[in-house]
């Protein structure tokens, strides 16, 4: 496994190792992107496997990227270990990482970049009217790293899949509608929630909470689950219910739990055709929920209905 701190060399490395895949002068590698902000646990890991499954090369990134963090405290105290990502990387069959500084991402930081995506309404729905700017700064962060890695496995004669986790639902939803309205060489793939025994959906955040904090934090999957249980059986959903019983937990700070239609993210009403008079799912639909406990902010999110 190589490591590359600048873009120069990144792409380089990329292109090189891409045409170096291509089994005859005319077959095109299929080569598997996975950025990543580090302090990576088994639901990042998922990501890495599938991307091995699927491609003839795996390239990762680990940055965390200050645009998309609201939040200085957040920002700063993001857990940070590339020593440990490392091993646990190579261990993943990661053939190429990119571990740029901030000054390589952004050079003159914080003057630059002048230049940024904006993600629009997509981007301003509920994590992004939580964080305002978040999803502007994922997109922007995003873009970039396409631009880079997409555009030198283009260069290589290869195409780009990259791969993001359903964790983070909103973000995969304004990476493709932003793919598609930018024209990035890349096709998105999406990789299904890694939780651990209790539910609770695995987080680089989780390693600040403490153990009291756990009960509450395992509550947010736990108001999920009863979400999709209730739309499994074609029962009416009980949102209110359930978003009550949330917001009483003793921990949980909630800010929203809502269904959404999973591709806009707007909320599902009647008039959306998505639920019937009685509030039984007719289409599929998707549940969000955030809330702080102890010292984090968590999401969680899972889909519902019938199509899933
Ligand atoms: P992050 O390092 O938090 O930016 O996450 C990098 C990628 O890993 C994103 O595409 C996330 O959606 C994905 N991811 C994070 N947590 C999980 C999880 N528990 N299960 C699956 N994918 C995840």
């Amino acid at each position: 496994m190589d490591v590359f701190t600048t873009v120069s060399s990144m792409a380089d490395a990329v292109a090189r190792r891409t045409a170096q895949a291509r089994s005859a002068p005319s077959a095109v590698p299929t080569i598997g992107f996975v950025p990543t902000m580090g302090a990576l646990h088994s639901g990042h890991q998922e990501l890495f496997h599938a991307a091995a499954q699927h491609s003839d090369l795996v390239v990762a990134s680990v940055f965390v990227n200050p645009l998309q963090f609201d939040d200085q405290q957040d920002y700063l105290h993001y857990p940070r270990q590339l020593e440990q990502d490392l091993e646990v990387l190579r261990d993943s069959g990661v053939d190429l990482v990119f571990a740029p500084t901030l000054e390589q991402m952004y050079p003159g930081y914080p003057q630059g970049p002048l230049v940024r995506v904006t993600a629009g309404d997509l981007g301003q729905r509920w994590e992004g009217a939580a964080r305002p700017g978040h999803f502007d700064g994922v997109a922007t962060v995003v873009s970039k790293l396409f631009t880079i890695i997409g555009g030198a496995i283009q260069a290589g004669g290869g195409r780009c899949q990259a791969w993001f986790g359903e964790k983070d639902a909103e973000q995969v939803a304004v990476i493709r509608r932003m793919v598609e309205d930018l024209n990035h060489p890349v096709s998105v793939q999406e990789v299904g929630i890694v939780r651990d025994a209790s539910g609770l959906a695995l987080s680089s955040r989780n390693q600040r909470l403490a153990d009291e904090d756990l009960p509450a934090a395992r509550a947010l999957s736990a108001a999920l689950f009863t979400l999709r249980d209730q739309a499994d059986r074609r029962a009416p959903l009980s949102v209110d219910a359930v978003t009550a019983r949330l917001a009483a937990t003793p921990g949980v700070e909630l800010d929203y739990l809502v269904v959404v239609d999973p591709v806009t993210l707007q909320r599902i009403t009647a008039d959306s055709g998505l639920i019937d008079g009685n509030g039984v799912l007719t289409g599929p639909a998707r549940a969000l929920v955030a809330a702080r406990v102890g010292p984090v902010r968590l999401i969680d999110t899972m889909a519902l209905g019938p199509a899933r």
